[in-house]
């Protein structure tokens, strides 16, 4: 504590006397960075985090650094404990910061790796004021919402400025204005564009168009409505981003143009499109990043030559996109299979390796609740190749086992994600070792061949939040195996893991016996971490969570595998594209 007293310069004048009261880190230097806000009105589920992440890519194009952050209204300390049923994904950064989704988005668009300083909630700001308020931090001082609370957000905006040195810091602010629990965010924003003074900030207010399919036409009152409550919260909007099915029309722009005191050319129409993708394009398009760039006034930081070279770049990447020939389809297996959100990053990480192979991925969805060795077939006669991701519980983990188990026997190209691993290595035991009642003790506490066992570290960690081996670790990969070639030869590979359970090292030796190769572990300790089945087209699994840390222009070799693997078998006659080889050999 004292250690990050010395880091504020000045909490000024945290006394009686003052109302001002607005912890600053040492160094920070008022008007070196900006900030651009994003809100949503209207409705949650805008695509606030897309928006922002497009925009910040366009800005980190010409040469400006960036730096976003998430702030989310609820009181849990991080996402782990979240169902993803619920809220999405769980994503995992490489510090092992279990977070939003939309820190995810971030990665993918900006192709750059995010800390914890980059994701906040309710949780960490209130613990770490009640833990100041017990330390005696406040000098007396009742401790309230405004400026305490208030300060502390403001606080951690302007440490992850200083920290990235940043000339931009992104903020998405969860929810939808007029929500309590973001309430105090909001205010937070208000007083820090007040501090930082003219040009500091910029507001975007996303919101919402409505269009009635007994009217047939746009209606903006909504968002009319939405963005008074902004203005009532004591913030103009600089720029407003109306979110339709369609383009919003003219007249329904100019009607919240009048409204809001919004020039009528920053009140951009943000339709749904097939693929985020496209969004960087359609915001350039109407020159929403020079215009954010003016209103900030940071053109004199702006490189041109830096823009041109990394436009380029991403057009070479979307041009693929419509130059897709061919396509597959692949299963995924999964208890939350109505909600794509749960597994946001594998569609992504699958809509990356098929951009790069020129093929269209369709995804099936399967729930392995009612999925037998008997009715396997059934469900994955259909597919090219299937993926069984990461899970807990023992909710349809029998079905995946007899997923994995049709896949091996048939040639189906198989990666198994975490939980996906793990029910490979029971498959193999049970049907090619002979341990008939191997099984994992997460799924059978007192099983007798318990192939997959708790972690040891993670016997002594008690109660739920927090205690799972996270973030990102080196994976030592075995020479001369599949996945030395797929990491291009590397002799060692960084993913990101969230697990509890490994293979307990006692069966290793049996399982390599019986033609399991483990290609990949951690390094100086038992842990394993990949595996694969030589002599299989593509029978691939692994510990780690390889679809966090795929790229839209870096897709991720174990999923352009996969997917080379399920062309291959889609179109078994055809001499296979060169794309396929080329990247095989990559
Ligand atoms: N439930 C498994 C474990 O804790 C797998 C976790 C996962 O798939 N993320 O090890």
């Amino acid at each position: 504590m004292t250690k990050e007293k010395d880091l504020l310069a000045s909490v000024s004048d945290v006394s009686t006397e003052s109302e001002f009261f607005s912890p600053v880190p040492k160094g920070y230097k008022k008007g070196k960075c900006r900030y651009v806000f994003v809100v949503g009105t209207v409705m949650s589920g805008l695509g606030k985090g897309i928006f922002s992440s497009c925009l910040a890519k366009l800005m980190q194009d010409k040469g400006i650094k960036v730096a976003p952050i998430k702030l989310e209204g609820y009181l849990n300390i991080d996402s782990g404990t979240l169902n993803p049923f619920r809220h999405g994904e769980v994503f995992v950064l490489d510090d092992g910061m279990e977070c939003d989704m939309d820190l995810g988005t971030y990665e993918r668009m900006l192709d750059q790796e995010l800390s914890r300083a980059n994701f906040a909630t309710s949780g960490q700001i209130f613990s770490s004021i009640l833990n100041k308020e017990r330390h005696g931090d406040y000098l007396g001082r009742d401790v309230q919402m405004i400026p305490h609370v208030t300060g502390e957000v403001k606080l951690k905006l302007r440490q992850l400025a200083m920290e990235t040195d940043a000339d931009i810091v992104f903020v998405e602010i969860g929810g939808t204005v007029g929500d309590l629990e973001n309430a105090y965010y909001i205010e937070a924003m208000r007083e820090l564009a007040y501090e930082e003074g003219s040009n500091s900030s910029c507001f975007v207010a996303l919101t919402y168009i409505l269009e009635p399919k007994t009217l047939g036409e746009q209606k903006s009152k909504a968002a009319q409505l939405g963005i008074k409550q902004l203005m009532q919260c004591g913030i103009q909007p600089s720029i407003i981003a109306c979110r339709a099915a369609s383009p919003a029309t003219e007249k329904v722009r100019q009607k919240i143009s009048v409204y809001s005191n919004v020039p009528f050319e920053r009140v951009i129409s943000l339709p749904d499109s097939a693929s985020i993708y496209m969004i960087p394009a359609m915001l350039r398009e109407v020159g929403l990043d020079f215009e954010v760039a003016r209103l900030l006034k940071i053109e004199d930081r702006i490189n041109l030559r830096n823009e041109r070279k990394a436009w380029a770049r991403w057009c070479d990447f979307s041009d693929k996109m419509s130059k897709i020939d061919r396509k597959a389809t692949i299963g995924i297996t999964g208890k939350y299979t109505s909600v794509r959100d749960s597994y946001a990053s594998i569609i992504n990480a699958l809509e990356h390796a098929g951009i790069a192979l020129g093929c269209d991925v369709k995804i099936k969805w399967i729930d392995t609740t009612d999925v037998t060795d008997e009715n396997a077939a059934g469900h994955l006669n259909d597919v090219d190749g299937i993926i069984v991701p990461g899970g807990f519980g023992t909710r349809g983990a029998e079905g995946k086992i007899a997923c994995v188990k049709y896949a091996r026997e048939n040639n189906l190209p198989y990666l198994g994600i975490c939980f996906g691993f793990q029910m490979a290595v029971i498959e193999f035991a049970r049907n090619v070792c002979g341990l008939a009642k191997a099984n994992s003790t997460e799924i059978e506490p007192d099983c007798p061949e318990p192939v997959i066992d708790i972690l040891p570290e993670q016997k002594k960690i008690e109660g739920l939040g927090g205690n799972m081996r996270l973030g990102g670790r080196e994976i030592e990969i075995k020479s001369n195996t599949l996945a030395w070639k797929l990491f291009g030869k590397a002799d060692s590979v960084r993913m990101r893991f969230r697990h509890r359970y490994e293979v307990d090292p006692r069966y290793i030796e049996r399982l390599e016996e019986a033609g399991l190769v483990f290609s990949g572990k951690a390094p100086n300790q038992p842990i394993m971490q990949i595996l694969e089945l030589p002599g299989h087209p593509y029978f691939f699994g692994t510990q780690a969570h390889p679809c966090l840390t795929s790229r839209p222009l870096k897709p991720q070799p174990m999923f352009l595998g996969l997917v080379a693997a399920a062309m291959k078998k889609r179109y078994p006659k055809e001499n296979l594209p060169e794309r396929i080889e080329t990247i095989k050999k990559a």
